[in-house]
């Protein structure tokens, strides 16, 4: 049983697969608590990365495997607990990723008009759990917090025109608010250098590529140290990301209908407004010399409606399973959860809840190779699960009125969506609304 069918869950079932021929195959049940598969790759890569996208096909081959079985609609600690799964199934392998955002920890975070990346993506992405009006896009000014892929994916998609969007699979009321936007500034703020960013240089160098909106970048903001010096020696990455935005602050703007500002040495420490967000507060640091920031005391008020906090992802503890509140993953050694130090028998854990939220896509191939030479390397001496038929799930979660999501289902989600593209003329439209996908699935 794998729990969780984004790339890590679908590598560890591919490596599961791949590792029993004949006789020593596995039968590998991936569940998903959505009815849909494919987890960040569907809800978390941007619609207009459709290379990324693309990934889906060979994920989509792993779950077709004879001896893989896709279950949606399922969620561990409610519909089912981590004890039931143990009678059936003699490996539990989570990899149910880091679905929380962490808080910035500043006053009037809370205000209207604040969310995070994570919402505002889950939104964008037609995801189940995202309410269809959560964003309207009356801000004309928007402060996105964090210097990572994710800041700069949603400052991208703010940025653009509806026109660029239109091939892709965004659903049709997210299209309908980002046509009527009326955003015109999107800050994204570092609050160390440029040598201290996450983001990578490909993802950063499509900003500067905006038909709509021009870059802007302060060159008294790209203070480098000797921190950072060390940091452009030793990585080329560093070194591109550095020279992309030094490019750009060269730059003269263009009068494009947007701009894009790329600040940096800037630390958020107030939202402004008294009923809803209307600015941000940000303090000048300046580099420390050891890759960090401290604060000038001088402060700096920047106009905006909106505030989306990119700054990082955080697993979520399972009912049943232990978790680290500090790092925010289960405790593991190579993938084997433990428990007080010592490893539970046939818990395993991959990707984010193992790691934290970290590296692309690809990451979670070696990482899942990893957990899934530890299951093999103990299989021998498991306990074998007592009621030991994986069969028994579906009727299980049919008894307790759960609506169980098979391939079949998802096809019919898949087709739907298909049909729904055909109809304008686009490859897909994404169905958001959870009730919309069961019927779907229902065929
Ligand atoms: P991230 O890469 O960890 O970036 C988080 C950013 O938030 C950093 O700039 C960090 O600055 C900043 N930050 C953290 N706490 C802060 C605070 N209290 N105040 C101000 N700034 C703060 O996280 P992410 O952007 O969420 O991305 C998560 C993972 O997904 C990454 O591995 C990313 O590469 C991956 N991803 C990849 C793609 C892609 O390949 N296209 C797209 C999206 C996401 P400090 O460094 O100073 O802490």
């Amino acid at each position: 049983m794998i729990i969780g069918s984004g790339p890590a869950g679908i590598y560890a079932a591919d490596a599961l697969a791949q590792a029993g021929t004949g006789e020593d195959a596995w039968s590998i049940d991936v569940i998903d608590r959505l009815p849909c598969p494919y987890g960040l790759v569907r809800y978390g890569v941007a619609p207009d990365h459709l290379k990324i996208k693309s990934i889906i096909t060979a994920l989509r081959k792993v779950l077709e495997q004879p001896g893989v079985r896709f279950l949606g609609n399922i969620e561990v600690g409610t519909d089912v607990s981590v004890d039931e799964l143990h009678r059936l199934y003699d490996v539990i392998l989570f990899a149910n990723g880091a679905a929380v955002d962490r808080p910035i920890g500043i006053p009037g975070e809370d205000l209207p008009g604040s969310a995070s990346a994570r919402e505002f993506v889950a939104w964008y992405s037609g995801h189940p759990d995202a309410e269809l009006g959560r964003f309207t896009l009356e801000a004309r000014g928007v402060a996105v917090v964090g210097v990572g892929n994710v800041a700069v994916d949603v400052a991208r998609v703010l940025a653009k025109t509806t026109g660029e969007l239109r091939g892709t699979d965004l659903p049709d009321h997210v299209l309908d608010v980002l046509e009527r936007s009326q955003v015109t500034d999107i800050h994204m703020f570092g609050r160390r250098g440029p040598a201290q960013a996450k983001f990578t240089t490909k993802e950063l160098r499509e900003l500067g590529e905006l038909t709509n909106a021009d870059v802007i970048v302060h060159p008294d903001e790209l203070q480098l140290d000797a921190a950072s010096e060390a940091a452009i020696a030793s990585s080329p990455a560093v070194r591109r990301n550095v020279e992309v935005l030094q490019e750009w602050a060269q730059r003269e703007p263009q009068g494009r209908p947007r701009r894009l500002h790329v600040r940096f040495l800037l630390r958020p420490v107030a939202v402004l407004g008294t009923d809803r967000v209307a600015g941000l507060r940000l303090e000048r640091s300046r580099l420390d010399g050891t890759g960090g920031a401290v604060g000038t005391g001088e402060h700096t008020d920047i106009d905006a409606q909106l505030l989306l906090r990119a700054i990082g992802y955080r697993g979520l503890p399972l009912p049943g399973l232990p978790f680290d509140e500090g790092s925010g993953v289960v405790p593991n050694a190579g993938g084997r959860v433990l428990r007080e130090g010592a490893p539970v028998p046939g818990e395993y854990v991959a990707g984010w809840i193992k790691r934290g939220p970290t590296g692309v896509i690809g990451t979670n191939k070696g990482d899942a190779r990893e957990t899934v030479a530890a299951v093999i390397e103990d299989v021998a001496g498991l306990p074998v699960a007592r009621d030991g038929d994986p069969d028994e799930l579906p009727p299980l979660l049919a008894g307790r009125g759960v609506e169980v999501v098979t391939w079949a289902g998802w096809q019919a989600i898949d087709d739907a969506e298909l049909d729904l593209g055909r109809t304008q003329g686009r490859d897909r439209v994404k169905i958001a609304d959870r009730l919309e996908l069961l019927r779907a699935a229902r065929g």
